[in-house]
């Protein structure tokens, strides 16, 4: 099998050099599935910015080349179209796996994928970490807590997940994906982190994604009502994709296997959602009440004392900070469909 050239098999086969980032640090060459995403494509300016080889595998589900379209040209940068369900043969250092769709509207379109994706990705991407000696990180979920019968919510909780419900493609097809994580890690040695993310916004979500971020914020643009489901009390925690990437890259870094919540313990009913979406663009919004979906959790908010303590690292962009750093992407984007519609 040949290697890459300018990668020294040295390198591959002990893994990460983990050299402190900044003066002396070895470039390091790094995978990032899922890279042409929302919380995938932060990642990779990130890891670009630090002077990184980033190569993005992404089949383009639910990812825009848009989203990377700045590093072209960039010679330390490489897009990949393909699919995680099946093989690679590649030779890194690293491996984020991000691949996988994260709003339940697009997990649920097509459940049978979202499971193959999880399960048959989450293995391909092991082995080839195994092979190659690359440390693995996983981008697990918040859902593996389920409907959680615990609040907040801490790592050791295992969770109330429905194995048969329309979430389940994707949380049971991360439980499984954890699983043999930890499976790869005891049985093959595979160096090894699990981050369980809490709900996450921000710049490059998709505009229709169906998640209530996005939905609130483009609605409030477009000057349609806010679509609250159900009586809008549930809760949810909302971390912002900066604090969320910096948590990532402290996990990759670290010693520490998790798994690892990261969100951002702030936590607000769908209603107070809805009130500080209105407060940042427009106080005139109305809100439409519309059926809530099957299996949806009542609440869920982090505790993120672990992640604190071994990883150093906690989110510092509040709700209210956050919102408006993402409120001209969107209106950007909403214009240029406009535009794109009067063609
Ligand atoms: P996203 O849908 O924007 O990005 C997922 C990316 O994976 C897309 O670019 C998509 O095209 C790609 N992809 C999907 N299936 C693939 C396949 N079979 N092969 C190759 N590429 C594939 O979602 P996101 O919000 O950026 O989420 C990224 C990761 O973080 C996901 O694994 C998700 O489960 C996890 N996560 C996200 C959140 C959140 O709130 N954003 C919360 C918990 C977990
Ligand atoms: N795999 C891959 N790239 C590699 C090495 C492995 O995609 O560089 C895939 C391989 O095709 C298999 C999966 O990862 O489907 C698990 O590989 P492993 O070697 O652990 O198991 P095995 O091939 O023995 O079933
Ligand atoms: N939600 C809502 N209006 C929307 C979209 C979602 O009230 O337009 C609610 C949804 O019922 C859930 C919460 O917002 O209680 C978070 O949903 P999302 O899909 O963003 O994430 P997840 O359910 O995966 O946490």
């Amino acid at each position: 099998l040949a290697t890459t050239p300018g990668v020294k098999q040295s390198h591959l086969n002990k893994g990460t050099g983990r050299v402190p980032v900044g003066l002396g640090r070895r470039r390091m060459r790094v995978v990032v599935t899922g890279g042409a995403g929302f919380v995938g494509s932060h990642l990779v300016d990130k890891l670009l910015d630090r002077g990184d080889e980033v190569i993005v595998i992404d089949n383009f589900f639910t990812g825009r080349r848009d989203n990377v379209k700045h590093h072209f040209g960039n010679t330390r940068f490489e897009l990949i179209r393909h699919d995680v369900v099946e093989p690679i043969l590649l030779e890194v250092d690293q491996i984020y796996h991000l691949a996988c769709p994260a709003s339940p509207v697009h997990y649920k379109y097509n459940p049978v994928k979202t499971i193959k994706t999880n399960v048959m990705g989450t293995l391909n991407m092991l082995g080839l970490a195994k092979r190659i000696g690359a440390r693995f990180l996983l981008t697990s979920t918040s859902e593996v807590y389920g409907d959680p019968l615990e609040h907040p919510q801490k790592e050791t909780y295992w969770g109330h997940v429905n194995p048969i419900g329309v979430r389940s493609c994707y949380d049971e097809g991360k439980r499984t994906a954890e699983t043999l994580t930890m499976d790869y890690h005891r049985g093959a040695e595979v160096e090894v982190r699990i981050a369980r993310i809490f709900n996450t916004y921000g710049p490059r979500m998709c505009l229709d994604d169906g998640r209530v971020v996005s939905n609130f914020v483009a609605q409030a643009i477009r000057k349609q009502p806010l679509t609250v489901y159900g009586d809008g009390k549930q809760t949810r925690s909302f971390q912002f994709v900066s604090d969320l990437v910096d948590g990532l890259v402290a996990l990759m870094e670290s010693e520490h296997v998790g798994p690892f919540n990261l969100g951002n313990p702030g936590e607000f009913t769908m209603l107070e959602l809805a009130q500080v979406v209105k407060e940042t663009i427009d106080s005139s919004a109305t809100i439409a009440f519309k059926p809530n979906t099957a299996d949806d959790p009542h609440k869920r908010k982090p505790d993120i004392s672990k992640a604190k303590e071994l990883l150093n690292w906690e989110p510092k962009i509040s709700l209210r900070e956050g919102l408006p750093k993402m409120v001209s992407d969107f209106r950007n984007r909403i214009l240029n469909e406009d535009e794109g519609k009067g063609n």
